[in-house]
């Protein structure tokens, strides 16, 4: 559809204008895009990562159409097959997670996960416990108050999980996810001289070699595709596999590109919202695969940082995308092409997986792993 715009107006502005008003971004109803829609709309975009450029396109539209859902507003239940979809069904995820239930993450998507954390809710408030969301419940959480429970509740459980998994590598799943490839999503594309350098296939080369030596220490490997696959796989369908695989980790390889071929560096992304929740596990893995690339490799650090993208939000297990380095600055594309430099790179990723499952009170300093020697430490301690 055609973006909706400063100077429009009519009942679609009018609807935008009501659904802004709701969510308190928004003073005055009525049916003139003026300014101060310019300015409410670029805040919802800001609040909800899309492009902010104040027009309402379908995106846009998309997430305003699942905001005008305010908690309370409609009953919400687990239904099959559309799940109910909205900002009420975030909500309500949050709120649950605060007092300390597991639904899952907040991904605004009300499945079977949030309706068993309502149900146990409701069995603990002397309700009947059906997780569906409707009057009684809301009054049940409107008389608890707005209690913010200090600790992540949820995110300390998931670490409790991943420490009770234990510490040996072996048997565990990890899913290696190389970008882009498919179709004609080759990633960002450098023309170098007489030679032309694709991320999709230097991710895959990376992929593969990774795929060795964490094989090598007794994981269970899967690539999400394969050197040429036939059609590019979204965010969610590399979620969906890595889920239906029950995958204990899942690390997404990517290179970055910019027009400016100055800039260089690594930058790791773990699943977050700007709300305040964050996967702790994710983080830590983040945390360690960003130190130990920085400290073994001496590429530039972009730090690590949270997103909300589908890979992160849907994916079950600890996950992280890490992006190294930039294809388009000469100085990240000489190394990167060089297969001695993409061992090293390969090492430290190694090396992070090892110490997610290495007990913190062992842990050692970064880029001090001989991995080989943690192998048989972990070995005998199993
Ligand atoms: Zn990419």
């Amino acid at each position: 559809m055609r973006s909706i715009r400063r100077g429009d107006n009519g009942p679609a502005v009018a609807e935008i204008r009501s659904i802004l008003v709701g969510l308190e971004l928004l003073d005055t109803a009525s049916d003139v895009f003026d300014d101060d829609l310019d300015t409410a709309v670029r805040a919802f975009q800001q609040s909800r990562g899309i492009g902010i450029d104040g027009l309402v396109g379908d995106e846009t539209w998309g997430a305003l159409d699942a905001a005008r859902w305010r908690l309370g507003a409609r009953t919400l239940f687990h239904s099959v097959p559309d799940a109910l979809v909205g900002e009420d069904v975030r909500a309500l995820q949050e709120r649950m997670l605060e007092m300390g239930y597991d639904a899952g993450r907040a991904d605004s998507i009300y499945g079977p996960r949030t309706a068993r954390a309502v149900a146990q809710f409701q069995r603990e408030v002397g309700l009947t416990p059906d997780g569906s969301c409707g009057p009684q419940t809301m009054k049940a959480l409107r008389r608890l108050g707005r209690k913010v429970v200090g600790g992540r509740p949820q995110w300390l459980r998931e670490s409790e999980a991943f420490r009770q998994a234990g510490t040996n590598l072996m048997g565990k799943t990890i899913v290696i996810d190389p970008g882009h490839g498919g179709g004609d999503d080759l990633g960002v594309v450098v023309p170098d001289g007489p030679l032309r350098w694709t991320e999709a296939d230097l991710v895959f080369d990376l992929a593969a070699r990774l795929e060795g030596r964490l094989a090598a220490a007794g994981m269970r490997v899967h690539l999400t595709r394969g050197p040429q696959p036939a059609a590019t796989l979204t965010g969610a369908e590399r979620a969906n596999l890595a889920n239906s695989l029950g995958a204990d980790l899942l690390i997404s390889l990517h290179l970055d590109g910019q027009e400016n071929e100055a800039a260089h560096g690594v930058a790791t992304y773990h699943y977050g919202t700007g709300s305040g929740l964050s996967s702790t596990v994710g983080e830590r893995l983040a945390n360690l695969v960003q130190r130990e690339i920085v400290v073994r490799t001496g590429m530039r650090d972009c730090r690590i940082h949270s997103k909300t993208w589908e890979l992160l939000r849907l994916t079950k297990m600890p996950a992280v995308r890490v992006d190294l380095g930039y294809l388009t600055s000469p100085v990240d594309r000489d190394r990167l092409v060089n297969p001695l430099f993409r061992e090293q790179i390969v090492e430290a990723i190694l090396a992070a997986v090892q110490r997610m499952y290495y007990p913190v009170e062992i842990d050692v300093p970064t880029g001090s792993i001989d991995v080989r020697q943690l192998r048989v430490a972990l070995a005998n301690k199993a």
